[in-house]
């Protein structure tokens, strides 16, 4: 015992884990948060990024082209030699080193400095190793002049030819380009604080969006749960915020009403079973008394008394009977099992069950029943919606007492209908007579005993024969319900 126990226990608490596992503990408004906070974060990194990298290619490149019109330029004013008005290179590569803002190197083919507009002498000699493989020399790719960055420096360089000797030499023009790392370092901060600011932004708007996405949601939430324990006075509102919530909005509303109704028919079903429970089981116990009391001796009296014990418990086994048919249909577990049979008799029989009724209550009933309709059917369920539909037409016919049944044979179909005369079903009722519990307020005698089970059970059954069947009803005039069942083709 205890082992089952704590088995049991156990399994609880698996099942207890697993529901909770399931439930996110993040609200919709983090997440929602976090989402559109996310996208707008990974835009604001793309756009910084993408924006700091174009413009460090445009101030290269600015600086690329600025340098080598000023290089091209000292090439062309150093090429046909010496001005008369400088006294040596040297002086002349000064002058251009003023006038156009650069230092200006010219070295022979091994790397040293011939003459410089700077001091320091020999410290090239190491860069003519790179200056040849800038131009590309000795390769397929052999430049006129190149542009590159060397530390600070952007540099300049092409080749010379020494007009006298025509030995090679180059030309090597610098120009501190540190201010390129100071404008890109001003415009890193800038974009940094503007992406900052704009991810602020998109936060703030984040948030107001998560609430006014969440809101409502909330709310329903909130009377959703009032609803779940029994609370029909709630209303849902949804139109202040959009399409899908004002739909979501309406089909919550039209839940409530669909529970509330089923509630309501629910609570009077357990009155109306209570009460036909509560009518028979009062009128055994009395006729029992009254066996036990007045007709002990009496054989006639006894006879008659005991009938009417018969007939109450009978009407109780009925009721039992349709509340678990009902139940078993509506569970699933009452299969079908198909066979054929010839539906034309089957109907025949099931009318005679009426017959006691023409000499008890003086009822008629009109029958035109076309023969050899051969159907594949639940025999058994099918013989059950019959009994149900000539039953409710017997109850709630008029005061002429006539109840029409008719099976007409098509090419493929076997057309049957019950038609009564009664006062006929209202616009508004109509659907709703096929519900689990619904039942008419008014109080009628009826010659059969009803449940208010009948017609669910006719509708369950039909419905799982894929049957078409339906009722059209003039109020005052009567009503007639009808089935189509399709048939066996013979041979
Ligand atoms: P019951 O007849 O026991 O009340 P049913 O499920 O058979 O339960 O029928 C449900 C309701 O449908 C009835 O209470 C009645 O209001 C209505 N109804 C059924 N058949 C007819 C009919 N032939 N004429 C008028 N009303 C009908």
């Amino acid at each position: 015992m205890r082992e089952e126990k704590k088995k049991g226990k156990k399994i609880k608490e698996k099942l207890r884990a697993r529901y909770t596992q399931r439930v996110s503990s993040t609200s919709l408004f983090f997440w929602v948060l976090g989402a559109i906070s996310g996208v707008c974060l990974l835009m604001v990194l793309l756009f910084g990024v993408s924006q700091w990298f174009v413009l460090k290619n445009t101030v290269q490149q600015q600086m690329s082209q600025d340098l080598s019109v000023r290089g091209q330029t000292i090439k062309e004013r150093l090429l046909p030699g010496l001005p008369p008005q400088f006294a040596d290179e040297e002086e002349h590569a000064r002058h251009l080193s003023a006038t156009y803002g650069v230092n200006v190197t010219v070295l022979d083919g091994e790397g040293r400095v011939l003459y410089s507009s700077a001091l320091e002498a020999d410290s090239f000699v190491s860069d003519v190793a790179k200056i040849k493989a800038e131009l590309g020399e000795g390769t397929e790719v052999d430049r006129d002049f190149s542009v590159y960055q060397q530390g600070n420096d952007g540099v300049y360089v092409c080749r010379l030819e020494d007009a006298q000797t025509g030995a090679n030499a180059y030309l090597y023009v610098t120009k501190d380009v540190s201010y390129m790392g100071i404008v890109l370092g001003e415009m890193s901060i800038r974009i940094l604080f503007s992406a900052l600011f704009v991810f602020v932004l998109a936060f703030v708007v984040a948030a107001i969006v998560s609430g006014f996405i969440t809101k409502p949601i909330d709310e329903m939430k909130d009377k959703a749960k009032l609803l779940a324990r029994g609370d029909f006075s709630v209303n849902f509102h949804g139109k202040d915020y959009g399409r899908e919530m004002a739909e979501l909005a309406e089909s919550l509303n039209f839940a409530r009403d669909e529970l509330s109704k089923t509630d309501g028919m629910q609570k009077e079903l357990i009155a109306n079973v209570s009460h036909d429970f509560k009518t028979p089981l009062t009128m055994i116990k009395a006729y029992a008394s009254m066996i036990v009391e007045i007709s002990g001796e009496d054989k006639k009296k006894r006879e008659k008394h005991a009938t009417v014990i018969i007939e109450e418990a009978d009407r109780l086994t009925s009721l039992v009977g349709d509340l678990l048919d009902l139940s078993k249909l509506q569970s699933g577990i009452a299969a079908l099992s198909k066979e054929e049979f010839d539906l034309s008799a089957y109907t025949r029989q099931a009318v005679e069950k009426f017959g006691y009724l023409q000499e008890t209550h003086g009822y008629q009933f009109i029958v035109d029943i076309d023969d050899g309709a051969i159907v594949s059917a639940d025999k058994g369920k099918i013989g059950q919606v019959l009994h149900n539909l000539i039953g409710n037409a017997v109850n709630y016919t008029g005061d002429d007492k006539k109840v029409y049944i008719s099976l007409k044979r098509g090419e493929t179909s076997a057309y049957f209908s019950v038609r009564d005369t009664g006062k006929g079903i209202s616009k508004e009722a109509l659907n709703d007579i096929w519900d689990r519990y619904y039942r008419s307020k008014e109080t009628h005698k009826r010659p059969i005993q009803g449940t208010g089970l009948g017609l669910s059970i006719v509708r369950r059954v039909l419905e799982m024969h894929n049957l078409k069947f339906g009722v059209e009803s003039d109020l005052g005039k009567g009503s007639v319900f009808y089935v189509d069942f399709p048939c066996v083709s013979e041979g």
